[in-house]
């Protein structure tokens, strides 16, 4: 169910394959101490299992944004961090007790009509949805031992979306915020200009990073996605014509700048 990539000694991406041209990926990280696991998937395997495969080290699960294909695993796990404000919105808006038919129905839609796939999925997803969580906030700092992880808030792809910074490795774990098919078409988002300029604040805030490893790729996704994102915004800012298309989110609009794909909504430009 998951496929393990090895990127260096103590770090793996780990992808929880939904189809073969769409998956979910985590990150372990394991210092001398402790590890921590950024995201969780959608929960349709034993992530629990999977992890202890790789490290018998206590686990802190860190979240980039709360949504299901990046929380579903949570309830495995005990000490876990996440957005005070995104986890309050899923709390009051009853997102934890729907969260199971709501991964399910997410499942179906990217099985893309394959029945197999779906019954795979299905059989092998997650039920429970609660889980105890703990308030991240920008600047955390998580010592592993050795190894430690810095916690930046970049809004965009969610209010509250956080990546997480390993200095000594010069590289990122971003979740949907950097991405090549970045996502700003989320209910409650922020505008397009408010993207670009959280965007540049990390990169200006962390210029030693060279690699980033986003939520839904399996490799460095390339430092070079960064000056994309940001020539994407600034076209976009500039009246771009760009044309509507249909995703799974409904409705947006579509502009592409070398190796980045953006879909936004064309009344949340500016602030
Ligand atoms: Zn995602």
């Amino acid at each position: 169910m998951y496929r393990i990539n090895k990127i260096h000694g103590n770090v793996w991406v780990i992808g929880e394959d939904i189809r073969p041209d769409f998956t979910n990926s985590m990150v372990l990280v394991a210092g001398k101490e402790s590890a921590a696991l950024i995201d969780t998937g959608c929960g349709t395997g034993n992530l629990k299992e999977t992890i202890a495969g790789l490290t018998s080290l206590p686990v802190t699960v860190l979240t980039t944004h709360v949504h299901l294909d990046h929380i579903g695993g949570h309830p495995y796990f005990e000490d876990i961090y996440a957005s005070e404000n995104e986890m309050r919105e899923w709390m009051e808006k009853g997102l934890w007790r729907t969260s199971a038919a709501d991964r399910l129905d997410f499942l179906r839609a990217a099985a893309e009509g394959n029945k197999e796939r779906f019954a795979r999925l299905e059989a092998e997803m997650l039920v429970e949805s609660r889980f105890t969580w703990k308030p991240l906030k920008d600047g955390m700092v998580f010592d592993l031992g050795g190894i430690s992880l810095e916690t930046c808030m970049v809004p965009g792809h969610t209010r509250e979306s956080f990546v997480f910074v390993n200095r000594s490795r010069e590289e990122a774990y971003v979740g949907d915020s950097i991405n090549p098919i970045p996502w700003l078409i989320t209910e409650g988002g922020v505008s397009v200009m408010e993207y670009g300029r959280s965007v540049k604040k990390f990169a200006e805030r962390y210029p030693m990073v060279r690699r980033l490893y986003s939520g839904h790729c399996m490799d460095d996704i390339g430092i070079q996605t960064i000056k994309d994102t940001l020539d994407c915004v600034d076209e976009i800012l500039a009246g771009a014509a760009d044309p509507e298309v249909s995703c799974y989110a409904g409705k947006a609009f579509r502009h592409v700048c070398r190796s980045v794909d953006m879909l936004y909504d064309r009344n949340h430009i500016y602030d």
